[in-house]
């Protein structure tokens, strides 16, 4: 316990499954406190770690987010690193898809980017320290086939923290962009369209062996425990055989 007082907080969004998951189990092992947030209050909890506040926080629902963060601070004191982390990826043709989930994906993925970066962003400058990790993905790079609006809002997180990185690093303030490829997660599983979902499962089997969500988190604590004066930029990391 005394080792955990004297790392920082650290803050998770999307930490009931998947990619959060892995990087709260992580952080945890490395001695941090930390606040997870997520819509399953009951997955957060599962995880039993310590030193650990479990928030029932929608991303985009800016004043819940922005309280559970405060209630954080006052517990454990200022948010070292923020993982913007939550997101989802609603597979689709525009043409064909419903409105609600482009709507749902830009709320998410950017919105929620956004209303993390807005809480905690003030609080790191004034203090001359800390780092916003943002998970985008390869589709922030490249467009690939039923992503469309999806790598509209990859795309929009690359932009976005490529330039607040610019603004804030004159007061040590970094911002990391970790873009993984495919990475087995519950992620696919709230597509809706049954022939995408096939297809995407097809071109998964066909490069072999996916991700897993601790090679990425592996990635996310590498880039967060170099020194404040080295800012890992952007990490590309894929399955060797993805094209
Ligand atoms: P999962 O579906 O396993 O995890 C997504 C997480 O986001 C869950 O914890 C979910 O929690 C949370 N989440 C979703 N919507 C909200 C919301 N409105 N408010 C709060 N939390 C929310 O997928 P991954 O672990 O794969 O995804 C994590 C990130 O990695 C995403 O940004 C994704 O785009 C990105 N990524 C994933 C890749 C992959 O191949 N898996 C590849 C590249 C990037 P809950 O439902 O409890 O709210």
């Amino acid at each position: 316990a005394s080792e955990a007082k004297s790392k920082p907080l650290v803050v998770i969004t999307g930490a009931s499954s998947g990619i959060g998951e892995a990087c709260a189990r992580s952080f945890s092992q490395a001695g941090h406190p930390l606040l997870l947030i997520a819509r399953r209050l009951d997955r957060l909890e599962a995880l039993k770690l310590p030193n650990t506040i479990c928030s029932q926080v929608d991303v985009t629902d800016r004043p819940k987010l922005i309280e559970a963060i405060e209630k954080a601070v006052e517990k454990y004191g200022p948010v070292d690193c923020l993982v913007n982390n939550a997101g989802v990826m609603l597979l689709g043709k525009v043409q064909t898809q419903k409105p609600e989930e482009w709507q749902r994906m830009f709320d998410v993925n950017l919105m929620g980017v956004l209303n993390g970066t807005h809480a905690v962003l003030p609080s790191m400058i004034e203090r001359r320290t800390g780092t916003i990790v943002n998970i985008s993905s390869i589709a922030g790079r490249k467009t690939l086939p039923d992503h469309a609006v999806y790598c509209g809002t990859k795309f929009a997180v690359h932009a976005f923290t490529e330039q607040i990185r610019e603004e804030v690093a004159q007061y040590d303030v970094r911002l990391v962009n970790i873009a993984p490829g495919v990475v087995e997660t519950e992620l696919l599983s709230h597509s809706t369209d049954k022939k995408i979902v096939d297809d995407y499962k097809v071109w998964k089997a066909n490069m072999g062996q996916p991700m897993e969500s601790e090679d990425i988190s592996r990635c996310i604590m590498f880039a967060y425990e170099q020194p404040q004066r080295v800012c890992i930029r952007e990490i590309l990391v894929c399955p060797t055989r993805q094209d």
